[in-house]
């Protein structure tokens, strides 16, 4: 639905999947957008991000599904094994049996620089969106007739209202909510991405795979149609690097997984250059705006990677937010509240049901046994019910 939209520009801070998806849902309803991204260019590292049905679900409402099934990957199954015997622990069919089980929609995994390219894309033919980067935003003001973002370059923007879309460590959180840093959880991420020819048929494996042990895992899995492998290596340790995208130290990997299964040992010897990453999130919270201006994505409710949904999530605030923004027909600040309503429940089990996630995955003694006789017990009717309440997602035509 189209209404009078405001005079000034909504701006959204940050040019990620989170804020490029607000400015694709906004503009779409009429809204002028600017995005304000700090760095010299709009782009994404190269890494694996897996998509619930409840995300493609969203890809559906925008009209992205069809650019989206050009780049993804589709596995068949996903499961975990043990990381030192190989052992299956569980092992549940995806393809049509999780479309069956939620709605309709897939399954599927991405190379994280083709989801951000598929919103670049959508937004750079759309009507109405600016997108401008070395645009750091430094801070902000705002009164009854709107806002305005003070750039770290001295440049001053105005807007109607602020969408802080700036991650993990946003800066306009800390003007809004005032909590800090985030809490540091203790456990690293090595990822790198391999390509096809490179994995040798006996370390390839079609689906999504997690090799769990004591204090360690190992996810691996196909990308882009098939044509790269992706890697992800969790482990517990005291090293506190801030931020991220910082290099891994091959040594530490090697001596963590010393006693894991020749594959998984025989993967790790393949890469020569991990990016590492601090795995970070925050305590939920219930109020994350502030008059004209909100959160969304990471910068709102930063979660461990465990449930692979931040993205996800980062994607259905957007929803959430452009409807909310319709609904109360450009009173942002009212539409700000009824957004944080409806998302902060579902974002903060998200959060919390990801640390426990990531406690069962590295589990050892009883309760790794107690995990296994568990999820061997599980058929894949069971593991889809368990997480329906996730990748049943959000109904984005009955939300106000
Ligand atoms: C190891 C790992 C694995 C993951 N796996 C998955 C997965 O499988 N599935 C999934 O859905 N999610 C996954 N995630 C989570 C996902 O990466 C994040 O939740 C998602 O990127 C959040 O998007 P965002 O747009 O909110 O923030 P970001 O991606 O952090 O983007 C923030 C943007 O804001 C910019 N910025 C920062 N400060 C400013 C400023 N002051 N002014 C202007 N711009 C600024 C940054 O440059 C950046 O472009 C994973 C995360 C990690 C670490």
């Amino acid at each position: 639905m189209m209404f009078a939209a405001a005079s000034q520009p909504i701006l959204i801070a940050g040019g990620g999947i989170g804020g490029l998806a607000a400015a694709f849902v906004l503009a779409r309803s009429g809204h002028a957008v600017s995005v304000l991204e700090q760095a010299a260019e709009f782009g994404e590292i190269g890494a694996g991000i897996q998509l619930g049905p409840n995300i493609f679900r969203m890809f559906d409402y925008l009209g992205l599904t069809e650019e989206i099934n050009k780049v993804a990957y589709f596995p068949p199954a996903m499961g975990m094994r043990d990381v030192r015997t190989g052992e299956q622990v569980v092992r549940v069919q995806m393809g049509d049996a999780a479309r069956a089980a939620y709605g309709g929609f897939a399954y599927g995994v991405i190379y994280r620089k083709d989801l951000h390219d598929v919103l670049l894309n959508a937004c750079r033919a759309q009507a109405g969106i600016t997108l401008r980067t070395n645009a750091g935003v430094a801070s902000f003001a705002q009164d009854a007739n709107g806002v305005t973002a003070q750039l770290k370059n001295g440049e001053s923007i105005k807007g109607a209202a602020l969408i802080g879309a700036d991650g993990l460590w946003s800066g306009i959180r800390q003007t809004i909510v005032g909590d800090g840093k985030p809490r540091v959880s203790g456990h690293i991420a090595y990822r790198a991405v391999l390509r096809r020819e490179d994995v040798p048929p006996e370390l390839w494996s079609d689906e999504v795979q997690l090799w769990g042990g004591e204090k360690t895992h190992l996810v691996t899995y196909p990308l882009r149609r098939g044509e790269l492998f992706n890697l992800v290596a969790v482990f517990h340790s005291n090293k506190y690097d801030e931020g991220w995208d910082t290099f891994g130290d091959n040594n530490e990997l090697t001596e963590r997984f010393a006693d894991a299964h020749p594959t998984v040992r025989g993967l790790l010897a393949k890469i020569n250059t991990w990016k590492m990453w601090v795995l970070c999130d925050r305590e939920p919270v219930k109020n994350w705006s502030q008059g004209r201006a909100t959160l969304l994505g990471d910068a709102a409710h930063p979660m461990l990677q465990y449930l692979a949904q931040g993205a996800g999530q980062a994607i259905e605030d957007a929803v959430v937010l452009g409807k909310a923004i319709e609904h109360f027909k450009g009173d942002f600040e009212m539409a700000f509240l009824a957004y944080q309503e409806k998302r902060y429940l579902r974002t903060a089990r998200v959060q919390l049901t990801a640390r426990f996630y990531g406690d069962i995955y590295h589990a050892s003694g009883v309760t790794r046994e107690l995990r296994n006789s568990i999820f061997q017990g599980g058929k894949d009717a069971a593991g889809f019910a368990g997480l329906k309440w996730m990748y049943e997602g959000i109904d984005p035509h009955n939300l106000f």
